[in-house]
């Protein structure tokens, strides 16, 4: 089935050939209970396309797949060079595809129409990155053993079946971030994307296929966290397993991966710090830099971001004029369909998730914050379509970290600020979180950045920007949120065994029993 075919096929409501979301060993099936899911537009909280609901039997047969392929197919003894020219064929269709991948991801997620356009191409990058990546970085490691008689040397070989589970936020590139460097590496895989937000996975599988993988290699089952990807978890014939995705599910995905001992890597959530000093602020440039980065930083894709920078700690003596002014900006953001002209926020992903997200803002208001803008969700005559689950970008004064929504992740719209009179004092707010995934510091000090960034305990710090990142630089968390690292070298390395072979060129007993 070609990339095309699949566009129509996952657009369709109903019908035989809509619920074949499930591929295993190069087959697009059905669910072998014949159980379907209708999958939401957010926007309208109407279905739009119809998944195959997978369970234990459909994971059991494409592990099975993966390992067949691993053991038996050729993709692990596959050529770098000819691996990672397949990976550059699929960039170039995701390229090919952009449009229609990038609406896909648009109304599943529904994020706006340009951020799915910006999300498709950071996906092509992924595969770019990991194919120059693998090609570049040469074969082994000579270990100098200190005789002429010894060759020691250090290779790196495919671990095996990667079970992939993803979030609902970024669905394609956090899939991406694990698929590419898996097959770059040689491995063959078994991904499980959110039961909410499936489609752009399923088609990228149908690109991988097109772009010629051999059959087994990719295999995707659309269904539940608590069937599809807890069977994953435990399942004895996969090697790693690699989860993006909630504290709760992932302590849950660590805890059934330790009993067969199979490799973890797990990308967590954040509550991340968006450091803001005065001097930042010195200038109507640079307050206005701050102010509009620290909207980007919390509101993006309506805050449903891992490192979104959703605690504001800024300097006592601006921020009056500072939240001010933010909640002003905060109030004009433009809620609506993320493919209509002019929106710029979509509606959360679902009913549960806004939810949570006004549980959390009742929580913080009877805690004593102050409600500064937002807090409630638009009135339906506000916004088109009046059924999507929308909520206002929400931020939330004189707020403290004894606080629930100080210290866990609402992945809503929903910002929090507190205060601070001292670089101690600063310092010590942004690491109070038991996560540490990423951070912000605004400051026009030099020193004072490097300074602040060096203490800051997350694994990413911005120093005058927030959310950018680069494939070729590592990304993942401190603390809870997150074990291992993806993008970057580090990225590669996860989906790889490391082997030393050492080799006796001149054999000779060693005379350690006497005999
Ligand atoms: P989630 O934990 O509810 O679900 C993530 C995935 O895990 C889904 O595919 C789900 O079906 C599956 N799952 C659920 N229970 C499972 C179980 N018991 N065993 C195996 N799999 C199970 O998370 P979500 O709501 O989809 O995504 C939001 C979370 O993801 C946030 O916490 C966010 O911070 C995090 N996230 C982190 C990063 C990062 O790079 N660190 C990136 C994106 C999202």
């Amino acid at each position: 089935m070609s990339g095309q075919q699949s566009g129509q096929r996952l657009g369709q409501r109903s019908g035989h050939e809509a619920q074949r979301t499930i591929h295993v060993g190069g087959q697009w099936r059905a669910a072998a209970s014949g159980a379907t899911r209708d999958v939401l537009d957010p926007a309208d909280a109407k279905p739009f396309a119809v998944v195959a609901e997978g369970g234990v039997p459909d994971t059991d047969a494409a592990v099975e797949a993966a390992r067949q392929a691993f053991d038996h197919g050729a993709w692990p003894r596959t050529p770098v060079t000819e691996r990672a020219a397949l990976l550059r064929r699929v960039a170039d269709l995701l390229v090919r595809d952009r449009e229609r991948l990038g609406l896909l991801e648009s109304r599943d997620a529904g994020k706006t129409l340009e951020e799915g356009r910006v999300d498709i191409d950071c996906v092509a990058d992924a595969f770019r990155y990991f194919a120059d990546l693998v090609v570049g970085e040469g074969g082994g490691r000579v270990v100098d053993a200190g005789s002429d008689d010894i060759h020691s040397v250090v290779v790196h070989e495919p671990l095996g079946v990667c079970a992939m589970i993803t979030p609902w936020n970024y669905p394609l590139l956090q899939a991406s971030w694990k698929i590419a460097p898996a097959l770059a590496a040689g491995n063959t895989f078994v991904v499980k994307p959110s039961e909410i937000t499936p489609l752009t996975t399923v088609a990228l599988i149908d690109l991988l296929v097109e772009a010629g993988l051999p059959a087994g290699v990719a295999n995707i089952v659309t269904g539940p966290g608590h069937s599809v990807g807890a069977r994953l978890a435990e399942h004895p014939d996969v090697d790693l397993v690699s989860f993006t995705g909630g504290l709760t599910s992932g302590t849950k995905v660590a805890q059934a991966a330790a009993v067969t001992v199979k490799k973890v890597a797990l990308e967590l959530g954040g509550k991340n710090p968006n450091v803001v000093f005065a001097d930042a602020c010195a200038t109507e440039e640079g307050f206005d830099t701050a102010v509009d980065q620290a909207l980007n930083a919390a509101f993006i894709h309506s805050g449903q971001v891992c490192s979104a920078g959703s605690r504001l700690i800024v300097e006592e003596s601006v921020r009056d004029r500072f939240v001010t002014e933010l909640a002003r900006r905060a109030e004009r953001i433009r809620l609506g369909r993320g493919t209509e002209e002019g929106v710029e926020c979509g509606p959360l992903v679902s009913a549960e998730q806004r939810e949570k997200t006004e549980g959390y803002v009742a929580s913080a208001l009877a805690e004593g914050a102050v409600l500064r803008t937002g807090g409630a969700r638009p009135d339906p005559s506000d916004v088109r379509p009046a059924t999507g689950y929308f909520y206002e970008p929400t931020v939330l004064d004189q707020c403290h970290r004894e606080m629930r929504v100080v210290r866990e992740e609402v992945f809503g719209p929903v910002l929090t600020v507190e205060t601070f009179r001292t670089e101690d004092e600063a310092v010590a707010l942004a690491n109070d979180t038991e996560y540490g995934l990423a951070g912000g510091v605004w400051t026009a000090d030099a020193g004072r950045a490097r300074r602040v960034a060096g203490r800051l305990r997350h694994g990413t710090v911005w120093i005058n920007d927030f959310h950018p990142y680069l494939p070729q630089a590592e990304w993942g968390g401190f603390g809870k949120s997150g074990v291992g690292r993806e993008l970057g070298p580090a990225g590669l390395a996860e989906y790889r065994e490391t082997k030393h072979v050492y080799q006796n060129l001149a054999p000779k007993p060693v005379r350690w029993f006497a005999g």
